[in-house]
C-alpha cells in the first residue's frame, strides 16, 4: 500500500494525464480538458490535482477514478478492471516507467514531454505535494479503520429500541443507505478505535494527526473525537476515506451547545458527496447544509451533495460551477438557512442554472426545517417530488443511475474509445 502511495506522489495526475497528450485548461485550482475516452467536444473530464483524481461528466461516459485507472484506461480502454491482477500489474509498470517510456495503445496522440513542466503542470505538483504531505497513507489508514470500527459497533448494536441505527430508521433511512453510506457509531466513553488501532499497528499518532483521536486538556490519555456521535463517512474519487463526520445522536445526552454535526478537527470542511456523485447524471445536484439531509435526497433518487459546516469555499463553489448541470439549493428553514442559500448562490455564480427551493413551512401544521424533518412526515416524499416539479418544472429531476449512495462499478457498456 505504502508501494502504491508512493508511486502515486511520484506520478501527480495532471502530470500524467499531459503525458498522454492531453490538453489541460485551467479551471479554478482543477482542470478540464477533452476527454480521451469519448466523442468529446466541450470539455467534459474534470482533473482534480488535490484528490490525485479525474472524472468525465460527458453524457453516456463518466470515466473516473485515480492516475492508475487514467493509466488504466490508456491501456486496456473499457476492458480496464482494476481488481484483474495482469491489468493492474501492467497498469503499475506503466506508471512506474514515467515519461520517457513509450506507451501502447497510445501512439497517436501521444507528443513529447515538454522540456520544462508548464505553469499548468507545477501549480498541480505543488498541490498534489501539499496533499500528499497532509494525507499520509498512516493517516488514510487511521480513518479507514475509524470508518469500519465505528459501522461494525452501529450493525452490532442491532436496531432495538434506542439505539442509533433505531433512531436512523426511525428518521426513514434505509438498511442500504445505511451500509452504503458506512454510517457508525462512536458511544460516550468509546475507546473502540483505541483498541482496535493497537491490534492493527496503527500508530496513536496516526489517529491524532487524522483528528478521530484528541489529548485531553489534562494531558492524561486521549479520547475519541466523535464520541456520543453518529459518523458518517465520505471518500473521494478513489474511494478512499478522506473524512468524518459525526452527528449528534440524542440518546448520548451530549452537551446542549455542542454542535450537531462534527467534522475533522484541522481539517478543511468537504463538499460531502461531491466525489460520488453518479457520472451519467443529467438531473440537476440539490445542494444541502446537513448530510443527513444529502442523504435523505439521495435515497429518494436526486443527486445531492452537502455542504459540511455551511462554508462554501471558493474551491467547493468551482466544482459545482463545473458540473454543468442544474444546481438547487434547498435552504434549512429558518434565517441562518435562507441567508447561507443567499451566500452559497453568491459564491458559485451559476447564474440562470442555480435555482434555490424553498421547503414548506410546515406540513399538516407540523413545522418542516429541513429535509429530514420533510422524509418524516406522511407522503414527504412525494410532496417534495410535487415540490420540484411545480417550482422548478423540472420533470424527471431524479437522477436517472441510480438510487443509491456510492457510485457502483463503473458501467462502460454504452461508451466506446476512439
Ligand atoms: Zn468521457
Amino acid at each position: 500500500m505504502a508501494r502504491l502511495d508512493q508511486l502515486k506522489a511520484e506520478n501527480p495526475i495532471v502530470a500524467v494525464v499531459e503525458r498522454y497528450g492531453v490538453q489541460l485548461q485551467p479551471s479554478g485550482r482543477n482542470y478540464k480538458a477533452l476527454c480521451p475516452f469519448h466523442e468529446d467536444h466541450t470539455p467534459s473530464m474534470y482533473i482534480y490535482p488535490e484528490d490525485g483524481g479525474f472524472k468525465c461528466f460527458g453524457a453516456g461516459c463518466g470515466l473516473h477514478g485515480d492516475v492508475i485507472d487514467f493509466v488504466g484506461y490508456q491501456l486496456h480502454g473499457l476492458q480496464w478492471d482494476k481488481t484483474n491482477p495482469p491489468m493492474f500489474q501492467a497498469a503499475l509498470e506503466a506508471l512506474s516507467a514515467g515519461p520517457s517510456a513509450s506507451v501502447p495503445g497510445e501512439k497517436a496522440r501521444r507528443r513529447k514531454p515538454p522540456t520544462s513542466p508548464p505553469l499548468s503542470h507545477r501549480r498541480a505538483t505543488d498541490a498534489q505535494a501539499d496533499r500528499e504531505k497532509s494525507l499520509t497513507p498512516m493517516i488514510l489508514a487511521a480513518l479507514d479503520l475509524a470508518a469500519r470500527v465505528y459501522h461494525e459497533h452501529l450493525i452490532t448494536l442491532g436496531d432495538d429500541p434506542e439505539t442509533p441505527l433505531r433512531y436512523l430508521y426511525n428518521r426513514g433511512f434505509t438498511w442500504k443507505t445505511v451500509r452504503d453510506g458506512q454510517f457508525g457509531y462512536c458511544p460516550s466513553h468509546s475507546d473502540l478505535l483505541q483498541v482496535a488501532a493497537e491490534l492493527m499497528s496503527v500508530p496513536r499518532e496516526a489517529l491524532l494527526e487524522a483528528g478521530v483521536l484528541r489529548p485531553t486538556r489534562s494531558g492524561h490519555g486521549d479520547y475519541e473525537t466523535f464520541y456520543g456521535r453518529i459518523t458518517l463517512t465520505d471518500r473521494d474519487f478513489s474511494f478512499r476515506v478522506v473524512h468524518l463526520i459525526g452527528r449528534k445522536f440524542p440518546g448520548d445526552n451530549l452537551r446542549e451547545e455542542a454542535p450537531k454535526y462534527l467534522s475533522l478537527p484541522d481539517w478543511p470542511k468537504p463538499l460531502y458527496g461531491f466525489a460520488s456523485l453518479p457520472y451519467k447524471g443529467h438531473g440537476p445536484v440539490m445542494i444541502v447544509e446537513a448530510p443527513l439531509d444529502m442523504l435523505t435526497l439521495r435515497q429518494w433518487g436526486y443527486d445531492a451533495v452537502a455542504v459540511a459546516g455551511a462554508e462554501m469555499k471558493g474551491q467547493h463553489a468551482q466544482r459545482l460551477r463545473d458540473l454543468e448541470r442544474p444546481l438547487v439549493i434547498i435552504p434549512n428553514n429558518d434565517r441562518a438557512g435562507l441567508e447561507g442559500a443567499e451566500r452559497w448562490r453568491e459564491a458559485i455564480m451559476a447564474g440562470e442554472r442555480l435555482r434555490v427551493l424553498p421547503l414548506p413551512e410546515d406540513v399538516g401544521g407540523k413545522p418542516v426545517k429541513d429535509v429530514n424533518e420533510l422524509a418524516q412526515v406522511e407522503r414527504g416524499q412525494d410532496i417534495f417530488a410535487d415540490l420540484v416539479r411545480r417550482r422548478l418544472g423540472l420533470e424527471g429531476a431524479r437522477s436517472t443511475s441510480r438510487g443509491a449512495s456510492r457510485p457502483q462499478r463503473r458501467e462502460p457498456a454504452r461508451t466506446r474509445r476512439r
